[in-house]
């Protein structure tokens, strides 16, 4: 736990989130600033600063999260129309939160390039 860290107090509830599933290594919950009908960002409990780093420490829980994705639209009713993963990595990518998170979005068509 990086106790100056917003998303490992959402995993100690220190911070309230709209949790949507809730399993022993990961932890998805509702973007409080959606940017589609469905989003929901999964983060593994432990605190990992990026994919990046998450995939070069831990390529098991790499593998959970990315199963997790494909759970939580599957859950979302998203699975067959489509979604889309994003792990913005870095500050130029648009990360503003360094504990890796994988934002899943759907639910409307999305356009291809990303802004
Ligand atoms: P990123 O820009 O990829 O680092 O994504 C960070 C995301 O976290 C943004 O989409 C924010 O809207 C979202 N966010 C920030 N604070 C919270 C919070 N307390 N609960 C849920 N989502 C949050
Ligand atoms: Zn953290």
């Amino acid at each position: 736990m990086d106790s100056d860290c917003l998303f490992c107090k959402i995993v100690s509830g220190d911070v309230p989130a709209a949790v949507v599933r809730d399993r022993p290594r990961t932890l998805a919950f509702r973007d409080i600033n959606p940017q589609a009908p469905t989003h929901v960002l999964v983060i593994p409990k432990e605190h990992h600063s990026s994919a990046s780093e998450l995939a070069q420490t831990d390529p098991g829980l790499t593998a959970e999260l990315l199963l997790e994705t494909a759970a939580v639209a599957a859950d979302e009713g998203i699975a067959d129309s489509g979604y889309r993963v994003v792990l913005n990595t870095g500050s130029e990518a648009g990360q503003t939160v360094f504990h890796v998170h994988a934002h899943v979005l759907g639910g409307r068509r999305m356009a291809w390039p990303p802004g």
